[in-house]
């Protein structure tokens, strides 16, 4: 029999940091146990500090694969808009296979800095030539194979993308790949149904308000079944905010949350530019704001208000969405370092209960992730899912800290990853930095970028 279970000498529990406890899990990979003032047993898997692995929320897999190619200053203001450009050119390249390997390269790069879970906002649907495929789950199924083949957790989000703009604007020749309607998004729904399992969940993106009209989310909401996440892109460019304006009377947010349809299964992802009383209504529904801030530094969007939205008792989590980062660390550092150039502080993310900054950010993010993905995970709890992270103990960052300064430094000092062994549902799939499959993903990548490359 396998072994299924492991003595933490500090181990990141739902009331924090604690000591001496021995964490058990079934076949399943969900834990059963979670045991208190343990006895370390010479001849027992061990490790000084384990946590739960982090949820990315928000993730375009296929992006991994242009991520650093577009950092060339162009002739014209540079913008979103340009970088979408580029995307689109890429987008239209890639094959089944290739979005499989993309994607098993990227979820093992997120598995190796300890993102244990990914929720993916897909919408390459259809073929080159803008048919669908036999099967018109087969991308989506790609995507599902390598999150497999990986180990990471998934929550596939087949994305509906009806407009190229506010007031129904028909999409264009160059978004042909993504076209649904709400039929075909609620078929890839019930056709990917045989997927589900504890692993793997399935919900559904309404792509943003712009390519989805107001009608066309009702009718989704109606007819996925209630334990389904739904996410969408929410506010991320100001351009987008003031045609929403021009097109409706509302701001995005303001229109969302008009509809009452908002609640904990939503997670609106970059909600960037918001008014005061919108960060008091997404914080009030209960919904997560996904937060990307590599890609949003990245894109040039703007800050998310944290400091308004923690006093409102707002979720939130984090997704590394174009991949110019796998790093969870990456994400909280200038989730923080954001706020405090914005405002000329520090010390901005925490509570009057958990002042740690690090230790908050970490906490908020697993919750947040958690919840936006639809699955058990995010805990050290009985029923929850056994992803694990074991930091290296011997880095020279960690020698001889004790576990409430632990989050902060990891964090916050240095850029070595501090990640030394990844179980996910039981199963460890990193150890000592490496991935068990890290060459034959790495290889089949380096392959089909060749390829991509030369296009
Ligand atoms: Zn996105």
């Amino acid at each position: 029999m396998s072994q299924r279970s492991l003595f933490a000498a500090n181990a990141y529990l739902p009331q924090g940091w604690t000591c001496n406890v021995r964490l058990h899990w079934n076949a399943d990979g969900a834990l059963t146990e979670i045991e208190l003032s343990a006895q370390r047993q010479a001849n027992e898997a061990q490790a000084e500090f384990v946590l739960p692995g982090m949820t990315n929320l928000h993730s375009h897999a296929f992006q991994r694969a242009m991520a650093g190619m577009t950092e060339m200053a162009g002739e014209s203001k540079d913008s979103f808009w340009t970088w979408r450009d580029l995307m689109y050119r890429y987008a239209l390249h890639i094959t089944p296979e290739q979005i499989q390997a993309i994607a098993a390269q990227l979820y093992m790069e997120c598995l190796r800095q300890g993102y244990t879970s990914v929720c993916e906002f897909h919408y390459l649907h259809r073929a080159i030539d803008g048919n669908w495929y036999a099967r018109p789950e087969e991308m989506a199924l790609r995507v599902i194979s390598a999150a497999k083949q990986t180990g990471i957790g998934v929550t596939m989000l087949p994305v509906l993308y009806s407009y190229a703009d506010f007031n129904a604007q028909p999409l264009r020749h160059d978004q042909r790949r993504f076209t649904t309607s709400v039929d075909d998004v609620l078929t890839l729904v019930d056709n990917l149904a045989p997927e589900r399992n504890a692993q793997v969940e399935v919900g559904v993106a309404p792509h943003s308000l712009r390519a989805a009209s107001i009608d066309q989310i009702r009718a989704v909401h109606a007819a996925l079944p209630t334990n389904r996440p739904l996410h969408i892109h929410i506010a991320e460019q100001t351009k987008e905010v003031d045609a929403c304006i021009a097109a409706t009377g509302k701001r995005p947010v303001e229109l969302l949350l008009d509809t009452g349809l908002v609640d904990q299964r939503w997670c609106l992802v970059h909600a960037t530019h918001l008014t005061k009383t919108e960060v008091q209504g997404i914080a009030a529904s209960g919904a997560v704001a996904g937060i990307c801030t590599t890609t949003e530094g990245n894109l040039g969007d703007g800050f998310f208000d944290l400091p308004d939205y923690i006093a409102a008792g707002g979720r939130f989590g984090i997704g590394s969405d174009s991949h110019v980062s796998q790093s969870p660390v990456e994400e909280l550092r200038w989730l923080e370092y954001g706020q405090r150039l914005r405002l000329q502080g520090r010390n901005i993310a925490n509570t009057a209960d958990q002042r740690q900054v690090g230790d908050f950010l970490w906490q908020q993010a697993l919750l947040g992730g958690a919840q936006a993905s639809g699955r058990q995970v995010g805990q050290l709890a009985r029923g929850y899912r056994a992803d694990m992270l074991i930091l290296n103990d011997h880095h020279p960052n960690l020698a001889g800290l004790t576990s409430n300064a632990v989050l902060n430094t990891w964090l916050f000092a240095g850029n070595d990853n501090l990640v030394r062994d990844v179980y996910v549902a039981g199963k460890r799939i990193v150890q000592d930095g490496r991935h068990v499959a890290q060459t034959e993903i790495q290889q089949a990548y380096v392959d089909c970028m060749r390829n991509l490359r030369a296009l």
